[in-house]
């Protein structure tokens, strides 16, 4: 990785160091849209005060099955509505509704590649009243072809000075588009830093997650990963994984508060996410993790990920819904 600027790194990745074509097919306003013609009024609350819900879902292009495999679709939409209820948001539709109309989206694109969707509620009210309650809602969702969001062949972190957004200031638990900017001030503190991820603090100084994705260390074969009321985002590929150690690979998983020097002593730190999927963690603040290679549980844990939500591993088949009959 050395000689490599984290800008070139990005633009390596493909959607995220370039902007999104516009040529696929969207849904806006209660219909299907080019994504180009999906547009919003310059007065809408939510552009103006940050007054959205979102989701990421991947979607993972199973070659040999000719099959495309929506991970944890109905789960996405079920924590939607949650950061709706804390919004005050109505969404459109229950989250089996809202799976079907995203199954309907990616068979209208027709992609035969790995992809993300990110569905929108928001605030689309034409009104600059600082308020929640009694503002038209907006529902919208696109998608496009995504490979990795951070590198997955041993990336280096960085504790940054931001602390993540308490509870009772802006909840992390809620997926809210404003609050997202408290990770992008960390990304770019870590990119700064030459880092590829951050990582966040609590106000009380414990490990709370990282600028877009969950974390977990192993210390002596224990697998450990902040509680949900350290201000974490309540990841979805973050359950999955205490299942997969617990149930596949035999191992003590516990959620419990983590200080900031277990991360530089840990055995393995990684990374997890939607967008980050098992990401392993070679360094953080400068200090080796490690022996400074991935660890043999990380290991483990990302290629049992990858394959069952590619669907090459037949186990928890509800975790994936085929886009393709
Ligand atoms: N924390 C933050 C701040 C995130 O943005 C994400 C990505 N959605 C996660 C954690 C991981 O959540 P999930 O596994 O549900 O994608």
């Amino acid at each position: 990785m050395s000689g490599t600027t984290i800008d070139e790194k990005l633009a390596n990745i493909p959607a995220l160091g370039t902007e999104i074509a516009e040529t696929s097919w969207a849904f806006h306003d209660g219909d299907f849209t080019k994504l180009a013609d999906a547009k919003v009024s310059i007065a809408t609350h939510a552009l103006n005060y940050g007054t959205g819900v979102f989701e990421g879902i991947r979607a993972y292009w199973n070659a040999a099955r000719e099959q495309l495999y929506v991970f944890r679709l109905r789960d996405h939409f079920a924590r939607m509505e949650r950061s709706c209820r804390i919004m005050r948001i109505a969404l459109p539709g229950d989250p089996d509704a809202l799976a079907a109309l995203t199954l309907d989206l990616l068979r209208r694109n027709g992609f035969r590649t790995d992809v993300y969707v990110r569905p929108l509620a928001y605030k689309a009210a034409r009104s600059i009243k600082v308020a929640l309650d009694g503002l038209r809602p907006g529902f919208s969702m696109f998608a496009f072809p995504l490979g990795a969001y951070l590198p997955t062949n041993g990336l280096t972190a960085s504790v940054v000075s931001w602390r993540r957004t308490p509870d009772n200031a802006i909840p992390a638990r809620g997926k809210l588009t404003g609050a997202y900017i408290n990770t992008a001030l960390a990304t770019d503190e870590a990119h700064d830093e030459e880092a590829d991820e951050a990582i966040f603090l609590t106000q009380e100084g414990h490990v709370s997650e990282g600028g877009s994705s969950n974390i977990f260390v192993v210390r002596d074969g224990e697998l450990a990963t902040p509680p949900v009321t350290a201000d974490i985002l309540e990841g979805i590929t973050r359950q999955s994984i205490m299942r997969l150690a617990r149930e596949r690979l035999d191992l003590r998983v516990v959620e419990r508060e983590i200080d900031r020097t277990e991360l530089y002593i840990a055995d393995e730190v990684f990374f997890c996410g939607t967008g980050a999927q098992v990401a392993p963690c070679v360094s953080i603040d400068h200090r080796t993790v490690g022996d400074g290679r991935i660890g043999p549980i990380t290991r483990s844990i990302g290629d049992l990920y990858f394959a069952v939500a590619h669907g090459d591993d037949d186990a928890y088949p509800e975790w994936r819904s085929a886009v393709y009959r």
